[in-house]
């Protein structure tokens, strides 16, 4: 498969290691306005195919986009400590703008992946100015928050975050929606589990978990600049499903006609995909609060995408 990275910074960098690393491309290829920057990541990425996989890795330019089957988009402004998502919405929308318009003409089969944020609206606009079908402009929405759900929901319960079914849904940021109504694992649900394991989900706990999903990017920026290995991750496991055709069940954000009454805005629900990007949307069985939650998180989105 081969993949483009628009954006060779801390996320995109991370994401071509990842996808090396794990044999998810054989070919990737760096495009970023600082071209030093993108040649020596290539270079050091490259550096590890002998401890890996035989992947071709390379700086180029939007040309070399030809035949891509995945394009992701991380270029852009990141939240210094204090932030929000949405506050770097007028600068990254500037950076969309100059980056869409090459991309479809030199690999317009291209399925798009956005990452750089806020990334619900950024996907909005990718779709609105590209001019491609929905199915095949998305962005990594709350996979990253779904993980951190997972994990800490594993390492409370003692079990592996893989054997755990469980969503956060809406916008990737603060509004979100933790499911907690329909989190399973092992036929049980994640609060019969709990409670069967003597390890209740107490209005502490779930608060507790809620904090460090929702609160999770602020506290890394806090340490160490910028969260990017997580994104990285996510965004590897989607080029895998589209890669291999897998029809896996990811929470990604794409277009929806509605939301809980809102129309036409993107956010994250459980979502189909294979080779042809978002193949279908399972749309959710929620409680009475998180219907709710999800409708003033989609609502919040599309007050936003109003503005672009
Ligand atoms: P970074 O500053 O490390 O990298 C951004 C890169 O974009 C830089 O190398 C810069 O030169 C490049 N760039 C800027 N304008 C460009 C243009 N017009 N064309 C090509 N390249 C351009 O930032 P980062 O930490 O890698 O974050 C990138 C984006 O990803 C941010 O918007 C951040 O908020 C977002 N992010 C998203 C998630 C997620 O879950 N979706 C997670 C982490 C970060």
């Amino acid at each position: 498969m081969k993949v483009g990275i628009i954006g060779v910074g801390a996320v995109g960098s991370a994401t071509a290691f990842a996808l090396v690393m794990r044999g998810v491309a054989d070919e990737v290829v760096l495009i970023d306005s600082n071209q030093k920057k993108a040649e020596a990541e290539a270079l050091d990425i490259s550096h590890a195919t002998t401890f890996a996989y035989a992947s071709k890795i390379y700086a180029g330019n939007y040309t070399d986009l030809k035949n891509a089957q995945v394009v992701i988009i991380t270029a852009g402004a990141n939240q210094k400590p204090g932030e929000t998502r949405i506050d770097l919405m007028a600068r990254n929308t500037t950076i969309l703008q100059s980056i869409i318009k090459p991309l479809v003409q030199n690999a317009p089969d291209a399925i798009i992946v956005m990452a750089s944020n806020p990334v619900d609206i950024m996907t909005d606009l990718a779709l609105k100015l590209s001019g491609l079908p929905k199915n095949r402009v998305f962005g990594s929405g709350t996979i990253l928050d779904t993980s951190r759900f997972k994990t800490l929901l594993g390492e409370h319960l003692g079990l592996s975050s893989k054997s755990i079914h469980a969503y956060v849904l809406g916008e990737h940021g603060d509004s979100e929606v933790l499911i907690w109504s329909n989190g399973d694992a092992g036929t049980l649900s994640v609060e019969d589990l709990a409670k069967d394991l003597h390890r209740p989900l107490t209005p502490e706990v779930k608060a507790q978990i809620d904090d460090n999903v929702r609160n999770a990017a602020y506290k890394i920026i806090e340490g160490k600049g910028a969260t990017y290995y997580g994104i990285a991750g996510g965004l590897c496991r989607i080029c895998q499903a589209i890669s291999a055709n897998e029809n896996a069940i990811l929470t990604v954000s794409s277009f929806h006609e509605d939301v809980e009454g809102v129309k036409n805005v993107c956010v994250s629900l459980p979502s189909v995909i294979n080779q042809n990007g978002v193949e279908c949307v399972i749309y959710p069985h929620l409680s009475a609060e998180e219907h709710e939650l999800l409708k003033i998180s989609a609502q919040k989105m599309k007050d936003y995408s109003e503005q672009e």
